[in-house]
């Protein structure tokens, strides 16, 4: 089982009805977004039904599966440029039940052409002033949530603060861990997060 804490006997797991669902619940090589991280970037895409999603740098997929999983008349796309990690976006998608995903292998913006007109964008992964202003001009309407470990990255998301407003927080969490005989809080790198509404 994935996450034999949530089994149900004999009827499989049993999915939370809350966002940040446990990270035992997807396949992952470690790049993904954290429960507590993913809840409150669920809460700042905030879908509404009949809205589709653009999951950029798709990961394990999570963002994306927790969007479709809010409602059944939501949809997504998770864009992803690693083939092992596209794969594996899929396969979260299917285990989950969840036949709503579309997975694009390709890198952001170039493989974003063509796709079905979004209302909610999340930028996950390849953020930069050219991913911005890609998405601004390819999707002028739709809600804006990006998130960056990086000081490149926050950079970029200070500048788009400064340009169009929206939202900046910076989240730092701590989680209790062995330290030596005793426990110590295990910081986690701080994430900034940017939300926009046009
Ligand atoms: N939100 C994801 C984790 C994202 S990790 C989850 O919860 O699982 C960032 C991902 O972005 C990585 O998988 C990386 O391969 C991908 N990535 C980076 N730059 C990209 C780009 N320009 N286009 C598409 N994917 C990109």
């Amino acid at each position: 089982p994935v996450c034999a804490a949530i089994e149900v006997a004999g009827t499989g797991i049993a999915l939370p009805r809350g966002t940040g669902l446990p990270d035992a619940l997807f396949d992952s090589d470690g790049q993904i977004t954290k429960a507590p991280m993913r809840a409150l970037t669920l809460a700042a895409l905030a879908p509404v039904p009949g809205e589709t999603l653009w999951d950029i740098g798709g990961g394990s997929g999570s963002v994306a599966i927790e969007w479709l999983l809010r409602d059944p008349s939501l949809a997504a796309v998770s864009v992803e440029r690693r083939a092992d990690r596209a794969a594996r976006i899929a396969s979260n998608a299917a285990r989950l039940g969840v036949d709503r995903l579309r997975v694009v292998e390709g890198t952001a913006p170039e493989a974003l052409a063509d796709l079905p007109a979004p209302q909610a964008v999340f930028v996950g992964g390849g953020l930069s002033d050219a991913l911005v202003a890609a998405l601004r001009a390819a999707a002028p309407a739709a809600r804006l949530v990006a998130n960056a470990v990086t000081l490149e990255g926050e950079a970029t998301l200070a500048r788009w603060h400064e340009r169009l407003g929206g939202e900046l927080l910076r989240i730092e969490l701590a989680r209790a861990a062995p330290l030596g005989g005793y426990r110590g809080w295990r910081a986690a790198y701080p994430v900034v997060q940017w939300s926009f509404r046009p």
